[in-house]
């Protein structure tokens, strides 16, 4: 039909315009023209349930979001260089929900520059320039944080002082104190760094290891690892650029699950429900010797824009209860992939805090062969259905599934009727 030639069109377009690197989801890509709550649109008014956005996690195109941004946008938006109450309001309102001994923040407009200003503070801090990281690791496109992150591709060459642990991963290692496994590959890094003679300067890891795969617990497993990193003066960052802003649904932050206070914690994505705004927070002590030695300036960071629509996802978050939303329906949603499992072979092991759900996908449940194939059939599958999820973990058989935090109990009924017809259509070996 006419849509559907128009779309072809626009794929072709993109491949024009923007060139070779970008990547589309989906075989038969989504367009969409309009977002409200778990909702997006197509340009037919067809709905698509989300699943996946875990950036506009107060549902998207929030109404008080909107107003906030629109009534600051036409009073003033300037930076960091002029004196306005904006920023410092919501500066304070964010700190309010860390442990008071995470003092300052600071502001990015992407998680990216977040971990990179983390990567540079860390290292004026400690004068190491060693670093661990887990084994598929995403945390950014800046030079040096691309060079942290080896999920990008083939082409990533890890950068010099990068060190990659394995991911604490209790499915493949059952029956262990996976904390202690964790631990123990840190302590190996650390040797290492030592024999190459590279100072130590920090564990950057996302706390609840999304790209890696999603390992939720035992929560505590990463007290252990990060004493390690600190017994030899290195720092512990914590990136809660996927978990953070309540939707491990326990708390605020994910590193709040494993009982340690990082040094630094860096934050994006949900922080602005879509508006482009990060920030990385540190102990003061931690971010003295940067600051004495240099000045920091983000034109777009901590604008007043930015600051206002902060603070208005932070009032979404407290008035519509989305913390414990994000509990309620997380552990709701968790019943019913387990009840799924007990009909379907291929889900071999469920793992969640809150509305953060990952469902991996094995062959054989004895052997825990991924299975990748089925897991890109069935992400297709509930595409073809309006459903929109995605894989994650270095063999791409991960369901990820992470919707906004409004995501409801019916929402979540939805989801699994279509998971469950779509898992069935692929254990069949019929096209889904
Ligand atoms: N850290 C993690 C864990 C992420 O998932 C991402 C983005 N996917 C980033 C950092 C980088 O954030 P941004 O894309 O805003 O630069």
């Amino acid at each position: 039909d006419a849509l559907a030639v128009r779309e072809r069109e626009m794929v072709e377009r993109r491949r024009r315009l923007l060139g070779p690197a970008y990547r589309l989801f989906y075989a038969d890509p989504v367009h969409v023209t309009r977002g409200e709550g778990v909702w997006l649109y197509d340009p037919e008014g067809r709905a698509y349930l989300d699943v996946y956005n875990n950036v506009a996690s107060v549902g998207h195109c929030h109404p008080h979001v909107v107003a906030a941004l629109a009534n600051q946008a036409g009073l003033l938006n300037t930076h960091t260089r002029y004196l306005h109450d904006t920023v410092l309001d919501y500066a304070e309102r964010l700190l309010g929900y860390f442990p008071a001994e995470l003092g300052h923040v600071m502001f990015t407009c992407t998680g990216s520059e977040a971990n990179d200003l983390a990567f540079r503070v860390a290292r004026a801090h400690t004068g190491g320039t060693g670093f661990i990281i887990t084994q598929f690791a995403y945390h950014g496109v800046t030079n040096a944080i691309a060079e942290m992150s080896p999920s990008l591709g083939a082409g990533m060459k890890l950068g010099q002082g990068v060190y990659r642990v394995p991911a604490p991963d209790a499915y493949r290692n059952p029956d262990q104190d996976i904390g202690r496994i964790f631990a123990a590959h840190v302590r190996q890094a650390l040797a290492q760094m030592r024999a190459d003679g590279v100072k130590p300067a920090g564990l950057l890891v996302d706390t609840i290891f999304s790209s890696d795969g999603v390992f939720a617990d035992p929560p505590g497993f990463l007290r252990e690892a990060v004493e390690a990193v600190r017994e030899v003066g290195g720092v512990f960052i914590a990136d809660e650029v996927q978990p953070g802003f309540g939707r491990t649904g326990d708390g605020m932050w994910g590193f709040q699950r494993h009982g340690v206070v990082p040094d630094m914690v860096t934050l994006g994505k949900p922080m602005g429900n879509g508006h482009p705004m990060a920030g990385m927070v540190a102990r003061p002590e931690v971010l003295a010797r940067f600051g004495e030695r240099l000045r920091y300036f983000n034109t777009f960071g901590g604008n007043a824009v930015s600051a206002a629509v902060g603070m208005a996802v932070l009032d979404v978050i407290e008035r519509e209860k989305l913390v414990e939303n994000a509990a309620t329906v997380g552990a709701y949603l968790r019943q019913g992939l387990e009840t799924l499992a007990q009909r379907h072979a291929l889900i071999g092991d469920i793992r969640s805090a809150g509305l953060f759900v990952g469902t991996e996908l094995v062959r054989d449940r004895a052997t825990r062969e991924p299975a990748t194939e089925e897991t890109a059939r069935i992400v297709n599958g509930l595409r073809a259905r309006r459903v929109l999820i995605s894989a994650a973990g270095p063999a791409a058989n991960v369901l990820k599934i992470r919707p906004p935090l409004v995501f409801s109990q019916e929402n979540a009924d939805l989801f699994l009727a279509a998971l469950d017809e779509v898992v069935t259509d692929v254990a069949n070996g019929s096209s889904s």
